[in-house]
Formats: structure tokens, sequence, C-alpha cells
């Protein structure tokens, strides 16, 4: 048995993938998905443990109590403070944080290697630390990070501490969304530019935060965290500019659940029949 916990979890997509995916690889195994508060995190990894669970994912609110249970984390789920993927083995909790995998994998298939390159993301919550730090831990050369100053900004200064700590060759720093000019200079010199905050998802979908298209030169890559709607407005527009690669957040949701059917299975999940059937 795997499963998902956290909530809500009704609307997940997760148990759909995963037992398809099963069926397809011929695994007997099942997939569900738990509905658990965050105060009931640690009662809930304990029992699955008692049931024989092999591994689970994790949703919020439980990502960073879960963090704090397992027996082992994984460097990125150690950088981030977050787990979405636990395996279990011989009774240990190994923990995961598959986010930034998916979103790097996902760059990848559209032809894009984050090693070397000039990154900068806007956003310093859950998604956004995930993209950093794989992004830093993957070999990029330099990441500058913008958000608006609310309560997330602060998770962003600890993420740029961490980074310098744990991977000194990637140059990392932090600053305010609202100094557009230190924005789009930035985004004038970077390879990547990502999108990571809220922005453009509903009920947001008719915002994004780079109101000057004029600053999407057509060398750059633009990525969308947000894949609801598929297509947001910055994404749009970067196509508009000409820009030669610009993806939503679709791919990264697909490439995270495949890196954690890997962790789970040690085989890869059926992709293309996966986005077929879940993603298009
Ligand atoms: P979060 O709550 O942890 O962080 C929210 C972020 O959005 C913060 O950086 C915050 O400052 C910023 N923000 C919110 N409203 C804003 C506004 N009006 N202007 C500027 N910034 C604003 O959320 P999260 O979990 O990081 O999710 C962010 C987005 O990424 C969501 O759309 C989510 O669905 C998506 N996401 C996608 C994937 C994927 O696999 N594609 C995975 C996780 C999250």
């Amino acid at each position: 048995m795997f499963c998902l916990i956290g909530t809500p979890v009704g609307h997940s997509g997760s148990p759909a993938m995963y037992n398809y995916s099963f069926a397809q690889t011929g695994l007997d195994y099942a997939y569900l998905a738990y509905d658990v508060p965050l105060e009931k995190t640690e009662e809930a990894v304990n029992a699955l443990k008692v049931l024989g669970c092999k591994g689970f994912n994790v949703t919020m609110p439980c990502k960073t109590r879960v963090a704090e249970l397992v027996d082992e984390l994984s460097d990125a789920a150690k950088l981030i403070g977050a787990c979405n993927t636990v395996v279990v083995k011989d009774g240990k909790l190994y923990g995961n944080n598959t986010d930034g995998m998916g979103f790097v994998r996902n760059l990848k298939e559209n032809g894009v290697d984050v090693k070397g390159k000039k990154i900068t993301v806007m956003g310093a919550g859950g998604a956004a630390t995930a993209i950093q730090v794989q992004c830093a831990l993957d070999g990029a050369k330099k990441l500058s990070i913008f958000n608006r100053k609310d309560k997330f900004y602060a998770n962003g200064e600890k993420t740029v501490k961490k980074i310098q700590q744990m991977v000194p060759d990637c140059e990392v720093s932090i600053h305010p969304l609202e100094e557009t000019d230190a924005l789009y200079a930035a985004i004038k010199d970077s390879d990547i530019l990502v999108n990571a905050t809220k922005v453009g998802m509903k009920p947001l979908d008719d915002q994004s935060l780079v109101e000057d298209v004029s600053v999407f030169h057509p060398d750059l890559v633009v990525a969308d965290a947000v894949y609801n709607p598929k297509e947001t407005k910055f994404v749009q527009s970067a196509k508009a500019a000409g820009c030669k690669v610009a993806v939503g957040g679709t791919g990264m949701l697909m490439w995270q659940g495949a890196a954690a059917f890997n962790l789970f299975t040690g085989k890869d999940m059926p992709t293309k029949e996966v986005y077929e059937l879940f993603f298009k």
C-alpha cells in the first residue's frame, strides 16, 4: 500500500495516476488518499508504519512536520525543510522532496539544462524553495530570488543562507519584488526566469508579475510552477514575445510524481500514457 497524506486531498489526482501506473507496470500495489490534519501527522505516520505502508506522498499542511519525523532526509529535503515523498524500508523512513526534481526534469525534457545557468526565481514559498534548492544542487551558476515583502520573504532569506552554506559555488541573493528595476535587470541578465508564486493561478489568473514584456529576450527560458490554468498569462506573454522555451507547471507536476514513483518502485512511470490521460 502507498498513499497520500495531508488535507484537503479529496481533489487529488494522485491515486488515479499511481494506480494506473502500478497496473501498467505489472505491480500489485494500491494507492489511497487519507485526509490528515497537521496535528494528527505523527499519529498517521506511525499508523502507516504499523500497517506496512511501503511509501507515501505528503501534501500541505504536513510536509514540514513529516521532515521532522523521518529517519533520514535527502539533501534536497534537508535544505528545503519539507518532505513530499517518503519511502519506508525495513521500518525506517527515508524522506525526499521531488518538487524541484520535477521542475529540473521538465526543463530537461524541453531541452534545457540548469547547470551553469543564471536563474531568476520569483517566489519564496514551498514550490519556489524546492526549485531554488534543486537548481543550486544541480549546478546553477547564479540564483536571483525575488519576493514581495510578505511573510515568505524571511523564508527566502533562510534559503539564501542554506544554499550559501551547502552549495557555495552557487551565487545566490534575494531582493524585494517591489524593486521592479532590479527585477528587470536580473531578468535581462538571466538564462532562465521562473514564476513560483501564486500569481497567475486562479483567481489571480489575469495577472503576471512581468508587466513590461520587453524584458523577455529571445534566448530566455521561461517556466511557471502554476498549472491551473495550464498556460498562465506569464507564459502566454513570454511566448508572444518570442522566448525560445516557455512552459507551464503541468510538466513539473507530472515529473515530480514520476520521480516519486521511481523512488517507491525502482521502476519508471509510464509518463507518455500518464501525460495523455491525466495532464493533457
Ligand atoms: P506558498 O503559499 O508556499 O507560497 C506562495 C508564494 O506566492 C509566496 O512566494 C508569496 O509571496 C507569493 N504570492 C502570493 N500572492 C502574491 C501576489 N499577489 N503577488 C506576489 N507574490 C505573491 O505556495 P506554493 O506551494 O509555493 O505554490 C505556489 C504556486 O506553485 C501555486 O500556484 C501552486 O499550485 C504551484 N505549485 C506547482 C507545483 C508543480 O508541481 N507544478 C508544485 C507546487 C506548487
